[in-house]
């Protein structure tokens, strides 16, 4: 294993241990994924535990997306190569089933990114991408459509949400500020639902 493959796993094993002890990930959900130096990426397999990652739980793909190693990637790798092709700059994506963001997604809310300045600054619009099936082609064109404009990060309608980050930990900041974003907008709406009665 090269020192680079090495390093990356490394910072997989803490950023998914971080998320699990958050309840960011929770049992098989979610996945990870970084770009190497060569283009090469390196993609959580389907069904493995974030907390649990060794270098088996990964699949190493090419540039774009092939697999150079036997076995199956997550269902939404589409959702992670799209946000690799949109911006050079993308390093890491992570994707969540984030109980805070998850309740908006369900309700088919948008993330009020204009309460505080980490979500002003830190990640501005975050859009809400319409329902899809797992691997949906066309909501990872939408999803690499938003990251070229700009976007940091997207709400999937009724499932999770989505980052990119130039690195691991750039990517796990921006999810853990939209959880506390989210979490922050659900406690907000339920206290002024009850000073309202
Ligand atoms: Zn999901």
């Amino acid at each position: 294993m090269s020192d680079e493959i090495a390093a990356i796993i490394g910072e997989m094993q803490l950023v998914g241990r971080l998320l699990h002890s958050r309840g960011i990930f929770a049992g098989r959900a979610g996945n990870l994924s970084a770009r190497l130096a060569d283009g090469r990426l390196l993609i959580t397999r389907s069904g493995t535990h974030k907390a649990l990652l060794d270098r088996e739980a990964l699949l190493l793909l090419d540039a774009q997306g092939a697999p150079l190693e036997a076995g199956k990637p997550s269902s939404e790798a589409p959702l992670h190569l799209a946000a690799y092709a949109a911006r050079p700059e993308v390093g890491a994506v992570i994707h969540a089933h984030a109980p805070a963001c998850t309740t908006l997604a369900m309700l088919h809310q948008s993330l009020d990114t204009a309460a505080t300045e980490e979500g002003r600054i830190g990640l501005g619009r975050v859009p809400l991408l319409p329902p899809a099936e797992a691997g949906d082609p066309e909501a990872a064109a939408r999803w690499g459509m938003e990251v070229a404009n700009g976007a940091k990060a997207a709400l999937l309608d009724a499932h999770g949400v989505i980052v990119w980050g130039r690195d691991l930990r750039d990517a796990f900041a921006r999810l853990e500020t939209c959880e506390s974003l989210a979490d922050l907008q659900w406690r907000m709406a339920v206290l002024r639902s009850t000073l309202e009665r």
